[in-house]
């Protein structure tokens, strides 16, 4: 027998978009819905499964990897604002320490970011040439966790501009290989002119997302390809351009463009179908533990509150092949004083939360 006690959560249990229930129970770290026999401790309110940032970076700072020390401070951060699963989106630290320790967030990774020589942030990513590719790409689908990070666009000093940084038939290459381990891949990409090949070619996702155009949400739409718009990170591109303006006038306006219209761009994805989900892009240059502001951003946006909510609970979930509130699934949960359906602000302030059927904060 563990030594672990019963928790008993009761209130309003969220296991679904259209499935509430009473009460649940966590029994040696795993939930069931049966009452078990003997003593537990009880919490109430509002239960969701624990949050997904699918953009998150641990292990990572503005100047490139971290310490472990400060690795695990970005986990503990992320996980006291309710995210208990982490779409690692691009880490040149080596984190599978954390995989051993049940108080922090449980992390999908994707290995090291993938990137054209010169043509990202220093000290990020492997910087290589288009024909070694497919190479790197089979070699960090084999490091993750079922993602391979492309960097798609960047800034093109000698053009001035974003502009896409992989040719056609390497990255369909690439993706095929990596489709072949058993992996799917994910690009940054700001701008417009990457998306159509990189779609075409197969990729599962795109983050940022901010290039998307009449022209191609329906091709987004049409294949599933999802979105991961991290709001909370492109509210900096006015400040990014301001930076960059006297030697970057074209890409500076550029950014401000995208920037403008950044919520009728994931408005029109959503309203097409396009898969959105919830990603802060922490770890950057952007603090861990925003998953809140980025479900209120996307309600900006225009999406309805439930539908923000599934995008970092049990969509997210679904889409990166982890349970919910399901029977004998992890109990991993957020707890709230109110109802967060009605109001998203409510996730800002989780009242408990329960990871491996513990409570840690
Ligand atoms: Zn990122």
């Amino acid at each position: 027998m563990s030594d672990r006690t019963v928790l008993h959560v009761k209130g309003r249990v969220l296991a679904g978009p259209e499935d509430v229930r009473d009460e649940l129970w966590a029994v040696d770290g795993r939930i069931t819905y049966e009452r078990p026999p003997g003593e537990a401790l009880t919490v109430s309110g509002w239960a969701l499964p624990g949050l997904v940032d699918a953009h998150c970076h641990v292990g990572l700072d503005q100047h490139g990897p971290v310490s472990d020390e400060v690795s695990e401070k970005q986990a503990l951060t992320d996980r006291d604002a309710g995210t208990l699963l982490v779409r690692d989106a691009g880490s040149p630290s080596d984190t599978r320490w954390i995989d051993a320790r049940e108080d922090l967030p449980k992390i999908i990774r994707a290995g090291r970011h993938i990137a054209r020589t010169r043509r990202y942030i220093r000290n990020y990513a492997h910087e290589i040439d288009p024909g070694d590719l497919v190479a790197y790409v089979a070699r960090e689908a084999r490091r993750g966790d079922g993602w391979v990070k492309l960097v798609g666009d960047w800034i093109d000093r000698d053009a001035g501009d974003l502009a896409a940084c992989w040719p056609r038939g390497e990255v369909e290459a690439a993706i095929a290989e990596a489709h072949r381990l058993g992996a799917r891949v994910t690009a940054h990409c700001f701008a417009e002119d990457s998306l159509r090949d990189l779609v075409e070619a197969g990729i599962d996702c795109i983050e940022h997302a901010t290039g998307l155009t009449d022209d191609t949400v329906p091709l987004f739409a049409e294949r599933g390809v999802a979105i991961v718009p991290t709001l909370v990170n492109i509210a900096t591109f006015p400040h990014m351009a301001d930076g960059g303006e006297a030697k970057f006038p074209d890409w500076a306006a550029h950014m401000r463009r995208l920037y403008e219209r950044r919520y009728d761009t994931v408005r029109s994805a959503y309203d097409a179908g396009v898969p959105v989900f919830v990603g802060t892009d922490a770890g950057g240059s952007l603090a861990h533990g925003l998953v809140a502001a980025e479900v209120a951003e996307l309600v900006k946006a225009g999406i309805p509150a439930l539908d923000a909510l599934s995008a970092t609970a049990w969509g997210a979930r679904a889409w990166l092949g982890r349970p919910a509130l399901e029977e004998g699934a992890p109990a991993d949960l957020v707890i709230y004083d109110q109802d967060p359906r009605a109001d998203v602000r409510v996730l800002a302030a989780p009242s408990r939360i329960v990871l491996n059927g513990r409570i840690v904060g």
